[in-house]
């Protein structure tokens, strides 16, 4: 499927179609796999090929097909389905580090990674220095003979701050270490990053590729030597697998990924162009404006901008939970990346278990929200957005 492009991958790539020739793929709900014989069983142990199986934690065709579905859309020699964001991100860390390994990591961190981050690979003694991730002087200060691996998100949340891959890229590999991306902000359709130099990728599935709000699912994608190598034994042990129906949502949900995430990005340019400069807000974050500090590294790096913007409310808390409460279209909810524009306060939800240092550190003040647009009429949405304002 290689010599295809990427929007005819999303709808063929990776089908494996069962004797009976079904148009839509099969959802295979098993656990396990039969044999014909005692011999064939000993054989798949000693070595499986791509179409066969041998219990659902390794691998289910479903899966397999989501997997090799999105592996062609990222330019990726292969991928490892996960039972969420998080159980990708943590296999990506877990199955390459041991204690005494040092790592550099952005500190602008989704919770849950950093937690991971900050606080497990330390209990196991690996040693961790955290970086202002767009500062390159940072990252280079940071990096040592012996890193062993580098992590951060290419768009930060909820300030969506960018990352230059390429050159953190150069960075980390000059010492020989590894770079592990959390691509979600960013999203699959607009931006590649291991042509940028990224090693592996990590994806909570969950996001705009469900962009429906149904399954929880992640995927790794890397170099085969290193998915089906230690990864997937990791994965195997350790028992994150994707489940074959959550795979299939998602799966599906592939095929309408490009158009969703397009239609998204789009109404999010023109809802932050109509926004800056609006009566009650003092700031529109958003990489394709040109206000934003990083517009250029977001045109040279993405193919658009995103789908997610935020806005600095002229005001304190009262002022964004009034602006969040008068909200008809919109839905409050700490989600994003879903076909229903959603609204979030990150102060008290998404980042409340920060000190208030913390997140002035991290540029979360009160009035900041995110607004993750979906894929309503762009006008309806402006109009909500500004009747709420007013
Ligand atoms: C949501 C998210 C995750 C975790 O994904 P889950 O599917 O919720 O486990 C990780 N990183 C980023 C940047 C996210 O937005």
């Amino acid at each position: 499927m290689t010599k295809y492009k990427p929007k005819t991958n999303l709808v063929h790539g990776g089908t494996r179609r069962s004797q009976y020739g079904e148009l839509s793929e099969a959802i295979f709900l098993t656990q396990g796999f039969v044999y014909e014989t005692a011999e064939a069983a000993e054989q798949r142990f000693i070595e499986s090929g791509p179409d066969e199986f041998i219990y659902a934690r390794y691998g289910n065709p479903t899966v397999a097909m989501f997997e090799d579905r999105i592996a062609l859309l990222e330019g990726a020699e292969a991928a490892f389905a996960t039972a969420s964001g998080m159980a990708a991100v943590n296999a990506a860390l877990f199955c390459q580090l041991k204690s005494g390994d040092h790592i550099v990591a952005a500190k602008a961190l989704f919770g849950s990674c950093l937690y991971i981050i900050e606080t497990l690979l330390p209990q196991f003694g690996v040693e961790v220095t955290f970086v202002d991730g767009v500062n390159l002087e940072e990252w280079q200060a940071a990096i040592r003979p012996d890193t062993k691996l580098a992590f951060l998100e290419a768009m930060s949340n909820p300030t969506l701050e960018l990352i230059d891959i390429k050159s953190v890229a150069e960075i980390v590999h000059s010492v020989g270490a590894q770079l592990v991306v959390d691509n979600v902000f960013v999203t699959p359709v607009f931006q590649r990053s291991l042509e940028l130099g990224a090693d592996v990728v990590v994806y909570s599935a969950t996001k705009h590729i469900d962009g429906q709000g149904r399954c929880l699912g992640g995927v790794v994608l890397g170099k085969a030597e290193f998915i089906h190598g230690p990864f997937a034994t990791y994965m195997k042990h350790t028992g994150g697998a994707l489940s074959p129906f959550n795979a299939w949502v998602m799966l599906k949900a592939l095929e309408t990924l490009d158009l969703r995430c397009n239609a998204q990005a789009d109404s999010a340019l023109l809802v932050a162009t109509e926004l800056e400069g609006h009566n009650g807000i003092t700031k529109v974050i958003y990489p394709g404006l040109k206000s934003h500090a990083q517009y250029e590294l977001a045109a040279r790096q993405m193919q658009k901008a995103g789908t997610v913007i935020s806005l600095d409310l002229a005001g304190d808390k009262t002022a964004a939970f009034d602006f969040l409460n008068k909200l008809e279209i919109i839905l409050i909810s700490n989600n994003l990346a879903d076909a229903k524009s959603i609204i979030t306060h990150p102060a008290t939800t998404t980042h409340q278990r920060l000190t208030a240092e913390q997140r002035e550190s991290l540029g979360i003040s009160d009035g900041l929200v995110r607004l993750s647009i979906g894929l309503e009429d762009v006008d309806d949405l402006l109009t909500d957005i500004k009747n709420a304002l007013r």
